[in-house]
């Protein structure tokens, strides 16, 4: 027994706590692709952590972070290790809480209908215990078999169902959390005071350890409607699932598949490459044999030219088209209303139906295609994926920059998997080999390295410049944290602050989301000189600045035919002094999950520092940082513009099944205390 476990198991007799070696090599990585590199090559784990720990209770969370704070041992949250950007690779001083033990059902309330649960809670148990009562939360991420309550929350995740229930954030009503202080707060949404839930969703281990959540619910859906149609482009597939979410469909599930992403998805899907020789090396420390495996190292080898050859017209043709697939759910009527409607307007936009079969078959083998990786590891080559978002009117620059950036290392594929009334997540699938020039001198499997790290470089640097997002629901983990300056800008300061506030010491997951060395963030460019509103049509979204007022903003979105679509509380309030009060007036955003109001802002900060959220139909990219505004009376700084939601005029905007919960709870005096902590660190 290691010293740490001795001292710990002294603290906390009765949590079970090992050092053990083969514990401590199953817990020293997450899911990160670029981790299997290096068990292909024989180190299944560079550095392990110190210890690991089992708590079952928020108490033996709360006394085992206490522990940890005053004992100045660094502590990892660990749901089921997922997560594929590194947001686990604990150090050799680490001690790692796993907290699949926390995985109690405290409070079932169908009549609301929510649910309160702890955060070790596994996805398919809990989804199952969610339909025996009738009732589902709609998350259904692919790893939802191998992942937790309390890891959605942390990574932002978003769900194959996203189109209709939202992605978690949208689900979250409360948290119950221990900061990096030991203490145990509970922080509840409301609107008309500020908000601490979203800066603790996405904080991916940083701030706090989630213990529970209480998340609204749906009645489970009597009925699916499912729909097909193939399209002469991506870019038409594109603008059809646009015009689906501006005209108020909620299909639960859309899906638009690239050609050759459609292809596959036409036949089934990825097919893995099986019974090759796995583990043999040649001279080169290439893996051997196999015809699967020399052909796919071959054709990996030159990845620019297949790109371009598949993006030709003539191979889309051949391929036929790009495809989106539907799943509407709800009653019955509401299934076939959604299919109907969804028909009309993608025949209109030069669809051609493809019948139902593509949409059933996706929903049977829905879990199928992210378990097929390993095949391609084994056989030398390796496979990512990366998901970005933008507002529609970026799309197209943020597919093209991407995937231009991704070809030239790696072979690339997209779909286009959660689409929203502003904007859509682009889902890139790639695989890639050894850079031939460096297997000589690095050997084969740091060649590879070398390819991955390229690609991941470059098409990171291109979803940036095209004004994107750098994840939708992955996360950042460490991974991606050395570039989250070039989104954030002088946001990065400002998570610092804010995990400071939560966690004084720094004990919780160092060097995860924000490096502990990050480079400078870059300076976001100056905005355009101010013009009262400013309309991204195709995005549904206006920029409008601060200090125009709702009536001035409302008068020149009438003469687009367009509108805030609220009651408006006094015409002559800013958009910056409504948006402190929490946005009155606007509808509850509980009746649309897939929408939002506000899309992202430019800021001043209490300090004079500017902050800039750069619009996005939603991110995963840490805590979200304009819950320091709304709502918050001002207090952290003023907003100088933002983007906000407008609708169509005479489009009914849709309308999910109630939902009874307090909208705007009192703030309790542990949540007043870490908004005085916030207040104080962003101060400095
Ligand atoms: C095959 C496959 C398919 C995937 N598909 C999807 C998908 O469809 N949608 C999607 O969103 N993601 C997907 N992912 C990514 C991953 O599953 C998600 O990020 C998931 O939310 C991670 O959950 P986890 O419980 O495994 O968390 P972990 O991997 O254990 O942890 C993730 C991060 O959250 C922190 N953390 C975990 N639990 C807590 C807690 N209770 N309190 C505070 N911090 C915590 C960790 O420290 C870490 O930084 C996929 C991954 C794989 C391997």
């Amino acid at each position: 027994m290691s010293a740490l476990v001795r001292d710990l198991a002294s603290a906390l007799p009765g949590m079970p706590a090992s050092a053990d070696e083969p514990d401590r090599i199953a817990y020293a990585r997450d899911l990160w692709p670029r981790h299997h590199l290096d068990v292909r090559a024989g180190e299944p784990a560079r550095q392990r952590p110190a210890a690991i720990a089992w708590p079952s209770t928020t108490d033996e969370v709360a006394r085992a972070v206490r522990w940890a704070r005053d004992h100045g041992v660094p502590l990892v949250p660990f749901g089921a290790g997922s997560g594929v950007c590194a947001g686990i690779a604990p150090r050799e001083d680490v001690l790692v809480m796993d907290l699949k033990r926390l995985a109690r059902i405290r409070r079932l309330d169908p009549g609301a209908p929510l649910v309160e649960v702890e955060a070790g809670h596994m996805g398919v148990p809990f989804e199952q215990a969610m339909e025996r009562a009738g009732l589902t939360l709609g998350h259904f991420p692919s790893s939802i078999l191998c992942s937790t309550v309390g890891g959605w929350v942390a990574a932002r995740s978003a769900g194959q169902c996203s189109g209709a229930y939202g992605k978690i954030e949208d689900m979250v009503a409360a948290l119950e959390c221990v900061t990096g202080d030991g203490e145990v707060v509970e922080l509840r949404r409301r609107t008309s005071a500020p908000d601490l839930v979203p800066l603790v969703v996405g904080s991916e281990g940083t701030m706090a350890v989630v213990t529970s959540a209480t998340l609204r619910l749906h009645p489970a859906p009597a009925a699916r409607g499912f729909g097909a149609w193939s399209f002469p482009s991506t870019k038409h597939g594109w603008e059809a699932m646009r015009a689906m979410f501006q005209a108020g469909l909620r299909p639960a599930v859309a899906r638009l598949y690239d050609p050759f992403d459609a292809m596959l998805a036409k036949q089934g899907g990825v097919k893995g490459a099986r019974d090759e020789p796995r583990g043999e090396r040649n001279g080169r420390g290439e893996p051997r044999g196999g015809l699967r495996g020399t052909a796919l190292r071959a054709v990996l080898r030159r990845p620019g030219a297949l790109n371009d050859l598949l993006h030709t017209r003539a191979a889309t043709k051949v391929m036929g088209g790009a495809m989106i697939v539907v799943v509407f759910e709800g009653t019955d009527e509401r299934a076939q209303h959604g299919v109907d409607e969804a028909r009309r307007l993608c025949e209109l936009l030069g669809g051609a139906c493809e019948g139902e079969a593509p949409a059933r078959r996706w929903l049977e083998h829905r879990y199928s295609v992210s378990y097929r990786q390993a095949p391609v590891f084994a056989n030398g080559a390796f496979v990512d994926t990366m998901e970005v978002a933008a507002r529609w009117s970026k799309l197209g620059d943020l597919y093209d920059g991407v995937r231009r950036a991704l070809g030239e290392h790696v072979f690339v594929m997209a779909h286009f998997s959660h689409a929203y009334p502003d904007g859509c997540c682009i889902y890139f699938s790639f695989a890639g080999s050894a850079d031939p020039g460096l297997v000589r001198e690095r050997g084969w499997d740091a060649a590879c390295a070398a390819t991955y790290d390229r690609a991941w470089r470059a098409a990171l640097a291109a979803a940036v410049e095209a004004g994107g997002t750098l994840a939708h629901h992955h996360g950042v983990g460490r991974s991606k944290a050395p570039r989250l300056g070039e989104e954030l800008g002088a946001g990065v300061d400002v998570v610092r602050s804010l995990m400071r506030a939560f966690d004084p010491r720094g004990i919780l997951n160092p060097g995860n989301l924000v490096p502990e060395k990050a480079p400078p963030p870059r300076q976001h460019p100056a905005p355009p000189s101010p013009v009262p509103v400013r309309i991204d049509g195709a995005s549904l979204l206006a920029c409008v600045e601060g200090t125009t007022t709702l009536a001035e903003a409302e008068r020149l979105l009438e003469d687009e035919g367009l509108t805030l679509d609220m009651r408006m509380p006094d015409g002559a309030t800013t958009v910056a002094e409504w948006l402190a009060r929490g946005a009155p007036g606007t509808r509850d955003h509980w009746l649309d999950p897939a929408d939002q109001l506000l899309a992202g802002l430019d800021a001043t900060l209490g300090d004079g520092r500017a902050l800039t959220v750069r619009p996005a139909p939603r991110r995963a990219v840490g805590p979200d940082l304009t819950a320091l505004f709304v709502g918050a009376g001002g207090r952290f700084g003023r907003v100088d513009r933002a983007w906000l939601r407008v609708h169509k005029r005479g489009v009914t905007r849709p309308a999910a099944p109630a939902f009874a919960c307090e909208r705007d709870p009192g703030v309790s005096p542990g949540e007043a205390r870490l908004l005085d902590a916030v207040e104080r660190e962003l101060k400095g």
